[in-house]
């Protein structure tokens, strides 16, 4: 017995030892700046940095940017994975270069345009400044017990980054974020502030709330919002097998559901949650859940170093560690819709597919995995929601899709490989995956459009509203690569 637990001893101390010099460095912030991106890839370096605290200095941003031909980017908390939110280099441009390529981005840091502008107790509409993060939206719900009904699992990104990269939470009874989205308001690259609602500039309002930041710079976002509520949570354990079977059912019976699967063991964690009366109850404490955290990725850290020992890890957390384990509690709205615990870095792929096809689309990633032979030491997470009008969001129509989210810890030189096949794969399967554009996929543009119904719609708005593709960066010039509107 001892000679099994020395293995797993000595994997946990190197691990253990790692991780806290990793969780040391994790400080990412200049202010209202990041510095670098939630994993720790992309650094958000530009040779002119602004800071807007006021309308009137986000379009002198806008102004100065256009009259200098420069680039802009706008950043909000940086908590994409891929390189959405990154400023192009300074390449050595002057500022009479007139090639907007080789003069760097101008970089628009949100986070300190930020608070609330009005609540409206009887329609629950609020308007936020863009850069209000999650944690400051709920805060000023909190006051007003309202509540949202879709968010995403962190508290830390903006709401203006949130909608403008086409975020979603969990559960068929609800949609996007972005379909909480009433009214925003944009600064357009002429400078021009304008106002768009499902009424009001309709095309700008379906086209620039899932903007991906190229469209302009939201200002200000209008969300409906209802009373605040409780959730109780139940998990369950199951098999990758009997998921497939009563996957419908199991992701619409209640409000709120997301599915972790471990791919070596096919162990499949369920969380449903619907709304109570109920008091919050058996809430873990942070230390509990942050152990568990810390557990978990002292495992995978250990695997970076002898990734052949991936499978063997991932069946004695399953099995032995019982990771995935039946629980019930009641929490709020947003401790139940949120990751309340320290996540691992680690980066993420993410595509959308239509629910019918779901469980065959996971079928095919996992043939996939087994095909390539990489070990996979994070969960993997799956979470439905109900179509959107929103252009380029990927729930985009009235079927409801779900979010296969994969992730990967370390193992860079493979993630390409496994990310960019994976996009492929679900290509040839049919399976329509419309990829999460806050994270890493490699699908051209010539497969995106066939993807996305509006995305001609999309291409002629930009072209309207920024014909001198200054809303544009290396990630933008990538997607928009054939219809040429980032240059
Ligand atoms: C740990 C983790 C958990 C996550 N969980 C989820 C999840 O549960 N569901 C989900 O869907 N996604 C999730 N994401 C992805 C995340 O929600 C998005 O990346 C979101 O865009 C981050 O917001 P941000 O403020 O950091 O935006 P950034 O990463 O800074 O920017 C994202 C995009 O928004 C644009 N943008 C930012 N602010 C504005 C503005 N004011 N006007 C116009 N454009 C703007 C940027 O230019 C860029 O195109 C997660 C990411 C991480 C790292």
């Amino acid at each position: 017995m001892a000679s099994c637990w020395l293995p797993v001893a000595s994997v946990v101390i190197v691990g253990l030892a790692a991780l806290f010099s990793g969780l040391l460095s994790r400080d990412r912030f200049d202010g209202c700046c990041p510095v670098l991106n939630w994993e720790q890839r992309h650094a958000f370096d530009s040779p002119v940095v602004l800071r807007p605290s006021s309308l009137a200095e986000v379009v002198a941003a806008v102004n100065m940017a256009r009259l200098q031909r420069k680039r802009l980017t706008i950043v909000g908390s940086g908590h994409s994975y891929s390189s959405i939110a990154v400023p192009n280099p300074d390449v050595g441009g002057t500022a009479d270069d007139m090639e907007m390529h080789n003069n760097g981005s101008v970089l628009v840091c949100m986070r300190c345009y930020s608070g609330l502008v009005r609540v409206d107790s009887d329609s629950h509409l609020v308007t936020v400044l863009a850069g209000t993060s999650l944690e400051q939206l709920i805060s000023i719900l909190d006051q007003h017990r309202l509540a949202l009904d879709v968010m995403p699992t962190v508290f830390e990104p903006t709401i203006g980054g949130i909608v403008a990269a086409g975020s979603h939470g969990c559960g068929t009874k609800h949609s996007s974020v972005a379909s909480l989205v009433r009214e925003i308001e944009l600064v357009t690259p002429d400078g021009e502030v304008v106002t768009a609602s499902p009424e009001k500039n309709p095309d700008i309002f379906y086209g620039a709330t899932v903007g991906l930041g190229s469209l302009g710079v939201l200002t200000k976002v209008t969300l409906q919002t209802g009373p605040a509520y409780n959730l109780a949570e139940r998990s369950s354990v199951m098999h990758l097998t009997e998921l497939a079977g009563n996957f419908e059912h199991i992701v619409t019976e209640s409000e709120y559901v997301k599915i972790l699967v471990e791919y070596h063991t096919g162990a499949v964690q369920i969380i449903s949650s619907n709304r109570t009366h109920e008091q919050p109850r058996n809430s873990p404490t942070r230390l509990e859940a942050d152990f568990w955290a810390y557990v978990i990725e002292a495992f995978q850290f250990s695997t970076m170093l002898y990734p052949a020992i991936i499978p063997a890890t991932m069946r004695f957390l399953i099995h032995h560690l019982r990771v995935f384990s039946p629980s019930e509690r009641v929490e709020t709205w947003s401790k139940a819709l949120s990751i309340q615990q320290y996540i691992p870095l680690h980066l993420e792929s993410e595509f959308a597919v239509p629910l019918a096809q779901t469980p065959q689309a996971i079928e095919a990633v996992y043939k996939l995995v087994d095909e390539i032979g990489i070990g996979i030491s994070v969960f993997n997470e799956v979470r439905c929601a109900s179509g959107d009008k929103f252009w380029l969001s990927n729930g985009y129509g009235a079927t409801p899709r779900c979010h296969v989210t994969l992730g990967l810890y370390g193992q860079d030189n493979r993630k390409a490989e496994y990310f960019g096949q994976v996009g492929q794969r679900l290509m040839a399967l049919g399976a329509e995956p419309r990829p999460h554009w806050a994270k890493f996929y490699t699908l051209t543009e010539r497969q995106l459009s066939t993807l996305y119904p509006k995305w001609g719609d999309f291409v002629a708005l930009k072209r309207k509203l920024d014909p001198n593709a200054m809303f544009c960066n290396a990630y933008l010039q990538q997607v928009f690569s054939e219809s040429k509107v980032c240059g």
